[in-house]
Order: C-alpha cells, then structure tokens, then sequence
C-alpha cells in the first residue's frame, strides 16, 4: 500500500502506518476471512498500487496505538498476550493474532476501539466469529477456550449524554463477554473451511467477476420504503419493509412508496480496494 501524507502530519504518523504485518502469498488472516472476498482478494491483488493518506487512517493509528501500549504490559499469571498463531490449512495457511489468553480461566480477550453506536446497537456477531477463530486455532495446538470477552473502548463516548440518555453507554469502556459450545466451534470450522474453499474459486476470477460484497459486508442497512403524500415533500412514515409500508399506506390515506435504497457504506467510506472494484464504480461512487 503506498501511504500519502497530503496534511503533512510527522512522519511518525506516517511510519506507524507502514508499519503493517506483511502476509506470505498462501497466507490469510482472520480479519481477511471475516471481510467480503472480493474486497479480501482486490486488496491483495492490488496493494502495491492502493493509496491511502496517513490522516484518513486515525483511527486505525489510534487502534494500532492502545494495542501497542497495551501489549507492553506485564501480562499476570497464568497470561500471554499478542501471540501470533499460524494453522496450515490445505493449500493456505491461516494466521492471527489475538491479544490475551488465560490459560487458568480459559478465556480469550481481545482489545477493540469501536464507536458508541456499536455498544448501543449491541450486535457483536462479527466479534464473537472472530474471538471464534482465535479460539478454534489456539485449541488446535492444545489450548482449551471456553470464555472469550472483548473489551469494547469507545472513542466518541459522550459524558454528556450518559448523564442524560437512557440506553446510552454509562462509561467509555465495557466487557462484552461470550461462553463457547461445541456447536460454536463445529459451526466456526464449517465457516473457515468455506470461506477457503470461495477463496480458492475467487483466486482464479478476473477482478471484475468476484462474487460482489453481500449487504452486510457492504454496510448496508438495507432499503427503506416511505410512505408520501401527493403535495407534500416529507414522507408520512419510513418502513424497512414494503409490505408494511403498503399496508400502513392503505390504513392511513398515504398515496405512494418512494423506495430509498440503502446506502453501502463500507463502499463509499471504509473500503480501500474500492477504486478497484466494478461495483463501487457503477453503484457508489456516481450515486
Ligand atoms: S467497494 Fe464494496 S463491494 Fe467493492 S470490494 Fe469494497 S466493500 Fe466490496
């Protein structure tokens, strides 16, 4: 990846962000799995000609930052800590790094830096898949994991608004833990040896053919349908669903649906392969 520096920050912004762990041609790691394929594959396939300017990586910088403290701290008893584990996997290898492992409580941990909206809206499924992998590789050489618990730091924490809203998050920090059962497990193995297998078949497409993002690799919230009226510019009620909107349409004298498709966030805001991707250039980046 060619790192820019258009603000002219010190080059110490611009060092930490070269600073990435560099993957053999066989090996994925577990955030590559856990990402859409043809977002995994671009990536890979164009690296050394995506750009991305050091301020549009804060707080990435900022993630990297709390782990590189954190990871510099005597660990207790019975710890370790920022271990990189590597398991062949057929023709790949796959690789990870979580960021604590307590043999004595069999629990494994790791440090995210994450936005108040995530703790609100509560959905960790991608958090648990991914504590799920370290788990299911860390067992494959002998380590027992039955816990896993991320510890959730939200950088846009207002004080303000823990005072005064209900549902709001009381402190800036939270554990967010999970218990694991063989189902869990049986159920991350079927996800790997899968997600190997749409690698293996995307390897072989021009990038163009990749199968594209699904919704909710794309960050799509999914499309809403508003109910209007003849006259008047703001819709009457927003529904996610048609049928309901139709329904409450006919309840309630609206007129039309204006349908409002969902905006692919990730595309438009997160994905540095998109310049590189059909989809972002037909869907997203005119829209
Ligand atoms: S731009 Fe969107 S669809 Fe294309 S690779 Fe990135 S996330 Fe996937």
């Amino acid at each position: 990846m060619i790192i820019t520096n258009n603000q002219h920050l010190p080059q110490s912004f611009v060092e930490m962000a070269k600073r990435d762990y560099e993957v053999a041609p066989n090996e994925y790691r577990v955030t590559s799995l856990l990402k859409g394929i043809r977002e995994t594959i671009l990536e890979r396939r164009h690296d050394e000609e995506i750009e991305q300017d050091v301020s549009d990586m804060i707080w990435l910088l900022f993630g990297t930052a709390v782990h590189s403290i954190l990871e510099h701290q005597k660990e207790g008893d019975n710890e370790f800590k920022e271990t990189r584990l590597k398991i062949p996997f057929n023709a790949y290898e796959l690789s990870g790094q979580f960021d604590l492992y307590n043999a004595e409580t069999q629990t494994i941990t790791d440090y995210k830096t994450c936005s108040v909206w995530k703790v609100i809206f509560g959905d960790y499924s991608d958090w648990k898949r991914q504590l799920l992998i370290y788990s299911y590789m860390l067992r494959l050489i002998g380590f027992e994991v039955k816990h896993g618990e991320i510890v959730a730091m939200m950088k846009d924490h207002s004080k303000r608004d823990a005072k005064i809203k209900a549902d709001y998050p009381a402190l800036p920090v939270q554990k967010i833990s999970f218990d694991f059962s063989d189902q869990d497990y049986e159920e991350t193995e079927y996800f790997i040896v899968e997600r190997f297998k749409e690698i293996t078949q995307a390897e072989a497409l021009p990038d163009d053919e990749l199968p594209i993002c699904t919704p909710e690799e794309r960050f799509n919230s999914g499309d809403k349908f508003a109910v209007m009226k003849k006259g008047r510019k703001t819709a009457l009620r927003v529904l996610d669903d048609l049928q309901a909107a139709e329904d409450w349409k006919e309840a309630n004298s609206g007129d039309y649906i204006d349908t409002r498709p969902g905006e692919d966030k990730k595309c438009k805001d997160y994905c540095s392969a998109c310049e590189f991707c059909s989809y972002y250039r037909e869907h997203v980046k005119e829209g």
